[in-house]
């Protein structure tokens, strides 16, 4: 069971985690994976920035809030215990956790503005603090609810190689290590409470990350590793939706997916889920549930290894902003091979992935996300052919198990938002999804336009296809 940073957001959401463990251990053995409490990672993170430029006292100050946060959820639900002598004793012994945070976070921040360590590694250990603590507070509010529960360093779980901020687990140490860790507390009858997100270096041991939202996938590689019956992911929304709820208020949730939709949707903007979260679940085959820890008694989204083509075929609609196109243009690629090899080893050398690819005769346009890397990325292009970037568009994908053998959806597709200019193409790649990419600024207008073509001509003909009747 995994809660995110809003269902972990003060005391009131902490009770709410509490209730649906409690109901979920009457009937099997849980572990609980858990985010930072909401809006401390983004604070760690800025606060980081901050001390690397010399404002290491400031930034520290601005953590104090957070970390007051903590506290206010632990006074406010440990009372119910009744007994004072343990909540002042749990206080202290939280408050020493507090202080051991504070001192690394302050270490951390004086080795980074005088440049002692490399940044993305201080960085991690910084930020890796948001899920250290909701992970030992979590588990002594449960404990303290007569729910038997104890924190598990989720860094000792789940290994990783050493890029820091977007670390990648290996698969046969965190298989190994997350049931070691894991099992013996579960045989106990403890529930074992994870932070999401954090972890470490195989070669190093030093704190590493998963990547932004990487909760989700540490779900995935836990339930995966224990071959869990269920992975759930508890959110602030009752399941996947048709569409963003952001831009889309008349989303509503879809009763069931595939693993190839979900993974699909994931990666091409729907944020409920961390793009990686499903490939663990699909190797061992575990189904992943999403729920709404605000109305735990939704149905929420099931993803299952099945496909289920429905007769309308289109399920959701994912977006996702801030995309760049590389277009890559050379009258050597006439006719040649080895042209493609060339200018992905390019990409391949500055470690960014690429989301979308087509070609013509002479050119390749690309499609990326990352551009930490897009100045060094364009120079060793300019060795190869002309390349042009350009910046400001936005990824809108169509996803729906059968979609490119059910005829006609491109054409309801493109004439919908025929007053947009679309940039790039691609269908086929997949059997699920067509994907195009569009200004940024046209992106919600697309969304919305197509969300009302394919979901809101409520029809009960409709609500059946997508099984929402
Ligand atoms: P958590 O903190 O629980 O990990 P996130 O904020 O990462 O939660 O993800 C949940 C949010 O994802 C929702 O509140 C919603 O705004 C956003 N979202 C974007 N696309 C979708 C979608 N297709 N379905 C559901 N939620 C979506
Ligand atoms: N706390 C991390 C983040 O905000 C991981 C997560 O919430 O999934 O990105
Ligand atoms: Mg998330």
């Amino acid at each position: 069971m995994k809660f995110g940073g809003t269902s972990v957001e003060d005391a009131r959401a902490f009770e709410r985690v509490a209730a649906i463990v409690r109901a979920e251990r009457r009937k099997n053995p849980v572990v609980v994976v858990v985010s930072a409490m909401s809006r401390f990672t983004d604070a760690l993170l800025a606060a980081f920035e901050r001390a690397a430029s010399g404002e290491g006292e400031r930034a520290a100050l601005a953590l104090e809030e957070h970390f007051a946060r903590h506290t206010e959820v632990l006074r406010a639900l440990l009372p119910e215990t009744r007994n004072p002598e343990e909540v002042t004793a749990a206080v202290e012994e939280f408050g020493a956790a507090l202080a051991h945070a504070r001192g690394h976070v302050g270490l951390a921040f004086n080795d980074a503005a005088e440049g002692r360590r490399p940044l993305p590694l201080l960085q991690d250990l910084v930020v890796s603090f948001g899920e250290q603590l909701s992970s030992r507070l979590l588990a002594r509010v449960l404990d303290a609810r007569g729910l038997p529960a104890r924190q598990v360093d989720a860094r000792r779980c789940v290994i990783t190689d050493d890029e820091h901020g977007r670390a990648t687990p290996l698969k046969e140490e965190t298989e190994r290590h997350t049931r070691e860790q894991i099992e013996p507390v579960i045989a106990e009858g403890v529930t074992p409470v994870l932070g999401g997100f954090i972890a470490s270096s195989a070669a190093s041991g030093e704190t590493t990350t998963l990547g932004r939202g990487g909760s989700d996938y540490t779900a995935g590689l836990v339930g995966a590793a224990l071959r869990s019956r269920e992975i759930q992911i508890w959110t602030d929304v009752s399941g996947v939706l048709t569409a963003d709820p952001r831009v889309v208020p008349e989303a509503r949730p879809i009763p069931r997916l595939s693993f190839a939709e979900a993974a699909e949707l994931a990666y091409f903007g729907a944020k409920v889920l961390h793009p990686k979260t499903i490939l663990p679940a699909v190797v061992r085959d575990v189904p992943v549930r999403i729920c709404n820890s605000r109305e735990p008694g939704a149905s929420g989204t099931a993803v299952y290894f099945d496909a289920e083509m429905t007769p309308r075929t289109v399920k959701a609609i994912a977006h996702k902003t801030g995309v760049h196109i590389v277009h890559v243009t050379s009258a050597r690629m006439l006719g040649a091979y080895g042209f493609l090899r060339a200018i992905f080893e390019v990409f391949e050398r500055h470690r960014t992935a690429v989301d979308i690819v087509t070609t013509s005769e002479v050119s390749v346009s690309l499609s990326l996300e990352d551009v930490g890397a897009l100045d060094a990325i364009t120079e060793d292009l300019k060795h190869i052919a002309a390349v042009r970037v350009e910046s400001g568009r936005a990824i809108v994908c169509i996803v729906g198990e059968g979609l490119r053998s059910t005829p006609g959806i491109a054409g309801r597709v493109f004439s919908t938002i025929r007053d947009i200019n679309v940039l790039l193409i691609s269908q086929g790649a997949s059997n699920i999804n067509l994907t195009f990419v569009v200004e940024e600024r046209h992106a919600a207008e697309a969304v919305r336009l197509l969300h009302a073509a394919f979901f809101e001509c409520a029809t009960s003909e409709l609500l059946a296809d997508i099984g929402g009747a």
